[in-house]
């Protein structure tokens, strides 16, 4: 169940759970201005800065957030990128959060957009983007003190909000105010509503330079402070310092590499793709359509959050980018679990059905699959064409395409990089350059450190959908395999069953075996549709499209530095595996997050398991 949220007859939101109003008497604008903006001495303090980020410890109804982003708006000295780390361990509904700005008409378009993106919110980080990925509020979902330790950016600001002291010490005391420290850099600025003498006393333990200050009526004071500890700030990682916005170069455009390209565009960076081919999208992410499922696990492990995570970002590029209906649809997409386990945790909460849930007898009709089969509903999930996404994200302003171009090697020369050919010829140099050519990612960041990369050949089995009326689900299927059942084409509705899987082959010609394979496979997973599209397998009427997938040991990306001591200025996105439309988009924004230190789109230790440095051997 989401928070339940009871609101006063003078229109006070009121939290039952904590005995306690969420806003002041005064009204919860006035509050957020007067206290955070004001507070934090924003807009002034980021004036003509490239970015700021904001740490608040307790989401609450959101005005803040709302009265942050309508000042950014409004600010034409304002940063490039706007960031809100914001911890939350009950959140309450969207229309709760609708309903706490409708008293300010001029915070209800952003409060609308909010609310829209307001799904899903399971324990954990969850990033929403606005104003076209230039303000990021990644919610983190938990109890203030596990969520701190989940955050590693370079904190501008602090908003340290929440239910009254008295009624949420947890959120108050010294070991909450240490881990907020923590983050913060000497000159972070810090405001609250409160002016406890506690909480004074634990800042100022903390390292804050704390004063009171005028309180919104019928408070008498709040605090400010500023993070200026008397002591000698220990060096802490990243070690890397933060970057400013430069030259970069990525080879290789494909769904990874231009993931990339658009993440750090977004952020000032003057971006050149080098590729090998002449087109955008030649290798796996030529694949005609692709499927964009989250994965389930009974207990909620690593890939099914990082699944998430990255369908949500995903969802959000597609939604910016691209043409529903026509380059991608996401109207849910059933799982047929073929060995009848549920797949799900025993305990999924209100927000995990959000994303999933058992299938209806329905679905499971509109299938033809029987009722007793087993079977999930993914409803924020759907199908994407990779090479109009990877299109659109080179299409935007900052990034620069030169195709034909084969990188065979990397040199970091002071502080800039030189991408090589065969010969040793320069082609290009840049302050940074992010490998993201797939499997041949290990060979371009051979001089940098040892890429553990394999290979994985694939097969789809597509063809022009004959009869309108034949026995298709009206909607994408996975679970042993997957069918896409209509994707729209020049030469019509498409259908796209697949895929195999062979480890170690780069080989790109189709077989007639791998037809096989995948027409054995969708007779398990939808035995009517596969009686239906046999005749078109015997009869040779099916057409192939075979590409190569990267994989890492672990099957998770690799994100990260390619040899943190020997080239600083080499990072590599690459191993992306069977799930480029899941995860692309999650690592362009991981990457580009941990080069500016903001906050990262995902908990620090998901963010570890997909780092290039598991890899690297313990002396590069
Ligand atoms: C049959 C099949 C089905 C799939 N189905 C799905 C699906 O349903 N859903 C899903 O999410 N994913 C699916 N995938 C996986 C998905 O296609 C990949 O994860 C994704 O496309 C990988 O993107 P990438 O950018 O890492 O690699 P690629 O798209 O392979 O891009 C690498 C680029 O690097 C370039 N390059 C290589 N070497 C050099 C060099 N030396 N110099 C310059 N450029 C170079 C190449 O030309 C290429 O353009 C499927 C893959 C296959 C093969």
């Amino acid at each position: 169940m989401a928070e339940a949220v009871e609101w006063q007859a003078d229109g006070t939101p009121f939290s039952p759970r904590f005995g306690d109003i969420y806003r002041s008497e005064a009204g919860g604008l006035e509050q957020a201005r007067h206290v955070f903006l004001q507070g934090c001495e924003m807009p002034a303090a980021w004036c003509g800065l490239p970015q700021w980020c904001i740490l608040e410890t307790g989401f609450g109804l959101g005005l803040n957030f709302l009265a942050t982003w309508q000042a950014w708006l409004a600010d034409p000295q304002r940063p490039r990128m706007l960031h809100v780390a914001s911890i939350e361990a009950w959140p309450a509904t969207a229309q709760d959060l609708l309903r706490s700005a409708a008293p300010y008409p001029e915070l209800m378009p952003l409060a609308e957009q909010l609310a829209r993106q307001w799904h899903g919110l399971l324990p954990g980080f969850h990033r929403l983007v606005f104003e076209g990925g230039q303000l990021l509020l990644t919610l983190c979902v938990g109890d203030v003190k596990p969520m701190l330790r989940e955050l590693r950016f370079d904190v501008d600001a602090v908003f340290l909000d929440g239910f009254a002291p008295q009624h949420n010490p947890a959120m108050w005391d010294i070991h909450t105010l240490k881990s907020v420290a923590r983050l913060c850099r000497r000159g972070t600025r810090l405001a609250t509503w409160t002016s406890a003498g506690e909480v004074k006393q634990a800042l100022r333990e903390c390292g804050f330079v704390v004063k009171r200050a005028e309180g919104l009526p019928p408070k008498r004071h709040r605090l400010v402070g500023v993070f200026d500890p008397a002591w000698a700030l220990k060096k802490r990682e990243p070690v890397v310092p933060a970057a400013r916005a430069g030259r970069c170069i990525v080879v290789g455009g494909g769904l990874a590499g231009a993931a990339v390209a658009g993440s750090l565009a977004r952020r000032g960076w003057s971006v050149e793709v080098l590729d090998a081919a002449d087109q955008p999208a030649c290798g796996a992410s030529g694949l005609p359509a692709g499927l964009l499922a989250p994965q389930v696990s009974p207990d909620d492990n690593l890939l099914s959050r990082l699944s998430r995570c990255g369908i949500r970002m995903s969802l959000q590029q597609a939604d910016a980018l691209l043409t529903p209906g026509v380059d991608w649809q996401a109207n849910g997409v059933l799982e047929h679990r073929i060995d009848g386990t549920a797949g799900l945790p025993a305990l999924w909460p209100d927000a995990g059905r959000d994303w999933t849930r058992a299938a209806t007898p329905e679905e499971l009709a509109e299938a033809g699959l029987p009722a007793e089969a087993v079977a999930l509903w993914h409803t924020r999930a759907g199908w994407i064409k990779p090479a109009y996404l990877v299109r659109a994200w080179l299409a935007q302003p900052g990034v620069s395409w030169r195709g034909g171009v084969q990188v065979s090697g990397l040199k970091q020369e002071g502080a800039l990089v030189k991408a090589v050919d065969a010969a040793g010829r320069q082609l290009a140099e840049a302050d940074l350059v992010v490998i993201a050519a797939g499997p041949a990612s290990a060979a371009v960041a051979a001089h940098a450190g040892e890429l553990p990369l394999q290979a994985i050949r694939g097969q789809v089995s597509w063809a022009v959908l004959a009869r309108p009326e034949q026995a298709m689900p009206a909607f994408p299927v996975n679970g042993h395999g997957s069918l896409i059942p209509a994707v729209p084409s020049l030469q019509g509705q498409l259908w796209l069953a697949g895929a195999s899987f062979e480890r170690g082959s780069t080989d790109t010609r189709s077989r007639a075996s791998d037809h096989l394979d995948n027409l054995q496979r969708l007779r398990a997973l939808l035995p009517k549709t596969a009686a239906q599209l046999t005749p078109a397998f015997d009869a040779g009427g099916v057409q192939a499209w075979a590409g190569v997938r990267c994989a890492s040991p672990d099957r998770l990306p690799l994100v990260g530095q390619a040899s943190p001591v020997a080239t600083p200025g080499v990072w590599v996105c690459t191993a992306m595996g069977s799930r480029g439309l899941s995860f692309a988009a999650l690592c362009g924004e991981l990457l580009a997050a941990r080069l500016h230190h903001e906050p990262l789109p995902l908990e620090r230790r998901h963010a570890a398991a997909i780092d290039t440095t598991r890899y690297l051997r313990k002396d590069a």
